[in-house]
């Protein structure tokens, strides 16, 4: 069957798959969407026999209907060697009740590497089957994990250029110095003044301004997007929870047929949609849990079925008090505008685009909108919860003592939600948590968790410490920065963002 994308905003204009990877964004501002979403054609216990690559393939296929076979077994190949440092991908670990799907096995040790190892080869695949002639520009917005994982992708891809945006001081030591050490000729990483929100509205905005388009046209450029917004990074992402799933079933830890809740931490509302996706797709889920930070405006709307980025829900659920931007240390989920979401409320509003539209024209200009009682009837596959910067670490400590597995801020965040998910409901349904960054990534927040002696100690000492500490070998992405020099140092205010595009590529 084939399939084809258009706008959450606009049923009627129709694209193929291989369009919508390089468009990234639909013209009117709204997200692609496949026209119907597809079923898994072979069984679980089919897929069980098979190694990450070949369930990528049975995915992707599903999704990717115009990319042919050996297109597409080209870009899977290419994407899952031996950058990732384990044959198995994306292996799971069992901790205090729960199976954490280890998605840090990549080339920069967070979860964005599963999807953005094979984005570049859909797009510039997607480039030659549409005789695109201009040179591919990726604009990044990053709250930290997207932007190095996107620089190891793109770096020195022939055919495209790559120039990321990072909120200067809103992400970790380590994730900044893996971003500014990134090596390649095609490669640009940029500093904002702003958090991240500023940096997305940034490069959105970009995206919209047809002037600019124009002019670098002209030139011979084109705008992409490696963000969460892609189905390029989607649709890789529906992989995994196959691959987990199929994995239990191999290992007997559930019978076939048995389902599972998923647990995923949560920003950009990505990695969990792709879940709904899987779901979707017949894998068998009984509760998708979305775990939130401090930031907890997923939270919220689960709870009200409102959406409000300026304004808090208070204990008799209304929005009384205002909603401000929280540093975590949980960076990759410090968000307020949950893009992916969109593709949520365009799904439960009965893939009506004119309702999907008035619901984000609402949060443009008020900032907030409120969906209705149907709606909210179809969100009875989700559970929101959130965490605090002390239940995190808590956690994190908690899960070290109990089990000796050290899991990073991202996922303790999830830990947490799942415990609290647990306690509330008494759902004994086996749960896999995502497991979204290696805690060698977050050293700091990770060690002062298990004890506040380190609080004064430097990250990379403390990179050492965790190593005699978990017992887990230090990862190649952490050994690099040590000693790589520093090769990107331009911070600029949010408004110059275009500028810096054009100097970067005269
Ligand atoms: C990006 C990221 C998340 C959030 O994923 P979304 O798809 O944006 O919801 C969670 N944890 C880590 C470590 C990340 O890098």
């Amino acid at each position: 069957m084939s399939i084809l994308y258009h706008s959450t905003r606009d049923n009627n204009k129709k694209l193929t798959a291989s369009q919508a990877v390089l468009q990234g964004l639909a013209e009117d501002g709204g997200l692609f969407v496949p026209d119907s979403l597809p079923v898994l054609d072979k069984s679980l216990d089919e897929l069980k026999e098979m190694d990450y690559k070949g369930v990528a393939y049975e995915v992707m296929k599903l999704f990717l209907t115009d990319y042919t076979e050996e297109e597409l077994k080209g870009c899977i190949e290419r994407a899952y060697d031996d950058k990732f440092d384990t044959a198995q991908i994306a292996p799971i670990k069992e901790a205090g009740g729960a199976y954490y799907l280890e998605l840090f096995h990549g080339a920069t040790i967070a979860f964005k590497d599963m999807a953005l190892s094979i984005l570049p080869h859909l797009m510039t695949t997607a480039a030659k089957k549409n005789n695109l002639k201009e040179e591919i520009v990726i604009l990044t917005a990053t709250s930290g994990d997207t932007g190095k994982a996107a620089l190891a992708g793109f770096a020195d891809v022939p055919g495209t250029r790559i120039a990321v945006f990072y909120p200067k001081n809103g992400v970790s030591k380590v994730q900044e110095r893996q971003m500014v050490t990134q090596k390649g000729n095609n490669v640009r990483v940029i500093g904002i003044e702003g958090n991240f929100d500023d940096a997305q509205t940034g490069v959105k905005k970009m995206f919209n301004d047809e002037a600019l388009k124009a002019e670098l046209k002209k030139e011979g450029f084109v705008f992409s997007s490696a963000n969460s917004i892609n189905i390029g990074r989607l649709v890789p992402q529906v992989v995994y929870y196959v691959y987990a799933y199929t994995r239990l079933l191999k290992a007997g830890t559930i019978k076939s047929g048995e389902k599972i809740n998923v647990c995923v931490p949560t920003g950009n509302f990505g990695n969990i949609l792709a879940a709904y996706y899987a779901k979707c797709a017949g894998l068998p889920v009984n509760k998708l849990i979305c775990a939130s930070n401090s930031n907890r405006v997923l939270y919220d709307f689960f709870k009200s079925g409102s959406y409000d980025k300026l304004h808090e829900m208070d204990d008799k659920g209304a929005f009384s008090k205002d909603r401000s931007f929280i540093l975590t240390g949980s960076p990759s989920m410090d968000i307020l505008i949950s893009s992916n979401l969109e593709r949520l409320i365009y799904h439960i509003a009965g893939d009506d685009d004119k309702k999907d539209k008035a619901l984000m024209d609402q949060l443009n200009t008020k900032g907030a909108y409120a969906i209705s009682e149907d709606m909210k009837a179809r969100l009875d596959d989700f559970f929101g919860g959130f965490a605090s910067e002390e239940d995190t670490a808590s956690k994190i400590a908690g899960l070290y003592k109990d089990c000796g597995y050290v899991i990073d801020p991202h996922t303790a965040v999830a830990g947490f939600v799942y415990d609290a998910y647990k306690k509330e409901t008494g759902d004994e349904t086996k749960t896999v948590i995502a497991s979204t960054a290696s805690p060698y990534k977050f050293a700091k927040t990770v060690m002062c968790a298990i004890d506040k002696k380190y609080s004064d100690t430097d990250d990379m000492v403390l990179i050492d410490e965790l190593n005699s500490l978990s017992g887990v070998k230090i990862p190649q992405a952490i050994e690099d920065i040590r000693s790589a020099p520093v090769l990107h140092d331009i911070v600029c205010a949010t408004d110059d963002m275009p500028e810096e595009v054009r100097r970067f590529l005269r």
